[in-house]
């Protein structure tokens, strides 16, 4: 394998893989296209229900924390029982734009191709040195889940050949459909930073060439 396609750091190198598998399964030929999760969803066997559906379900109370003043406490939700056809319940957050719900179900859809356990496990770990180190399993899973998720979402190959041609976060998320955020954050994990910053600026601040 050429590993000048995977990302420097082994965590990256461990999501980007997950991620392709997910992109073959969905089956994208490029890097460089955009991947559907809504899409991936139905594969994954999630419902996405729209906020509209579930609203009268709700007590005035519960509307008013998860679409007023908690608004901004949470990006989606998955039901914790299966549906008697085996589907799980996904809800996305209404009040946020369809960038950031993209990489919401993104990260739902991977917590189920992952085969990651909804309940909260504590896992233990030692050192080098034999030492036992608490570990939270329910972060670990999250960060496991958001990653691979935004490396679908954004390739690593596709990212590296944008920034090398000097284009912008903004950009580079309009491609894709997501957040500039998102693509910050990608670009960050990707040790892509230094190179992102100098391809940047060569392109705002590099004279035109008139002859
Ligand atoms: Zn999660």
């Amino acid at each position: 394998m050429d590993t000048s396609d995977l990302p420097p750091t082994q965590k990256g190198r461990h999501h980007e893989l997950r991620a392709r598998g997910l992109r073959e399964f969905a089956g994208l030929l490029r890097d460089e296209q955009r991947l559907d999760p809504f899409k991936l969803a139905q594969y994954a066997k999630l419902l996405v229900a729209s906020f509209d559906r579930i609203e009268p379900l709700l007590t005035e109370e519960t509307r008013a924390e998860l679409i007023g003043k908690g608004k901004d406490k949470w990006s989606g939700g998955a039901a914790s029982r299966t549906l008697p056809d085996g589907r799980r319940l996904i809800i996305l957050n209404p009040t946020h734009g369809k960038n950031r719900q993209n990489a919401t179900l993104m990260e739902e859809v991977c917590h189920v191709f992952l085969g990651h356990k909804p309940s909260r496990l504590a896992i233990e770990k030692r050192d080098k040195a034999g030492n036992i180190i608490a570990r939270d399993y329910h972060a670990e899973i999250e960060e496991e889940a958001y990653g691979t998720g935004a490396a679908a979402l954004v390739p690593y190959r596709a990212l590296k050949g944008f920034v090398e041609q000097g284009k912008t976060a903004a950009e580079i998320a309009r491609h894709f459909n997501v957040s500039r955020a998102l693509i910050e954050y990608r670009i960050k994990v990707s040790k892509l930073w230094d190179s992102y910053k100098e391809n940047i600026f060569q392109t705002v601040d590099r004279p035109k060439p008139y002859r």
